[in-house]
């Protein structure tokens, strides 16, 4: 049991039997850098760029956006940070993106779909993180949020390729995204699966909804298959499957992650300490059949009590 296990010494995320696990961290501002690095953080694996700009009436500009930019990236010499394009809409609205009143915003012109509808903006952002990431040591990764088909990952990373950044992959927070997991794959250069936004529209359950809250469960069998599906996708393509929503910063369910094909882990600052001792308790082996268990169960209460059940032994 955890309460009798020492702590993990701050250091990369690793499994009982060596396999690496990078744990990364999720931040919304470069004030957060600090902590992620005294934590251990390994580097970026969620950077929220709309909540730089949730105040401004207008776009940024190329310059004000580098300069946010560099102050994060200056943080990571030689570490990885992957940078989320503008996640407007829904529960994070920017009023230089979305205009208009929607009845279905979790389902309507958010994500990458806001940005191509205003591609200057799209191209701006880009182009201020590419002379960022020159201009700094730090390794950017560059995402989309709320991506659901092929062809929308292919306009956005040959446009990221294009403006000169060298790795661009898309968020897999649709469960049609998740499902052809193997064609995006043979297209992005990594995938991070978003899941709190996966749950929301696997359960078709407002995130934002307290009266359906009880459904925001990323245990839901459901959901962890389709966890299953992109890693298998990974593993099949020898690409990078991130894990970037809360799911990653429950002990127990960061273990199911993995055993599922997760390849990195990003989380807030808080949660990396538990995450690195619970996983450092396990081989990838019993990670995939602690996986088996939680993908066997009936409903997300059921799944969390078995995994708990079979990890106790
Ligand atoms: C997610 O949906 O899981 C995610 C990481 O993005 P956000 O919570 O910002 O929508
Ligand atoms: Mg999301």
């Amino acid at each position: 049991d955890r309460a009798g296990r020492a702590e993990a010494p701050v250091g990369p995320g690793r499994l009982a039997d060596g396999t690496g696990l990078p744990l990364l961290a999720n931040l919304g501002s470069a004030e957060g850098a600090a902590v992620a690095i005294e934590r251990g953080a390994e580097g970026v694996g969620l950077f929220r760029t709309e909540f730089l700009f949730l105040d401004a009436a207008m776009a940024p500009t190329i310059v004000e956006q580098q300069e946010q930019y560099t102050a994060l990236l200056a943080q990571f010499p030689g570490q990885k940070v992957v940078v989320r394009v503008l996640d407007a809409g829904a529960d994070k609205p920017l009023p230089f993106l979305n205009d208009g009143e929607e009845e279905n915003p979790a389902l309507g012109l958010r994500g990458l779909r806001a940005l191509r509808a205003k591609e200057d903006i799209l191209r701006e952002q880009l182009t201020a993180l590419a002379n960022a990431d020159a201009a700094t040591d730090a390794e950017v990764w560059v995402m989309a949020p709320m991506v659901s088909t092929v062809e929308e990952t292919r306009y956005f990373v040959e446009l990221a390729h294009e403006l000169g950044l060298a790795m661009a992959g898309v968020m897999v927070e649709v469960p049609a995204s998740a499902l052809l997991a193997d064609r995006i794959l043979a297209v992005a250069d990594f995938v991070s699966i978003g899941t709190n936004d996966l749950t929301q529209y696997t359960l078709a359950a407002d995130r934002m909804l307290g009266s359906v809250a009880g459904f925001q469960d990323p245990w839901h069998p459901a959901v962890l298959k389709l966890v299953g599906e992109v890693g298998a996708a990974g593993v099949a393509t020898g690409k990078p499957v991130g894990i970037c929503g809360e799911a990653a910063a429950d002990p127990a369910l960061a273990v199911v992650l993995v055993g599922l094909g997760a390849t990195s882990l990003s989380m807030s600052s808080a949660a990396l300490g538990d995450v690195r001792t619970e996983l450092a308790g396990v081989t990838l082996a019993q990670a995939k059949e602690l996986a088996a268990v939680a993908l066997a169960a009936d409903g997300a209460p059921e799944a969390r009590a078995a995994v708990a059940a079979a990890a106790r032994g």
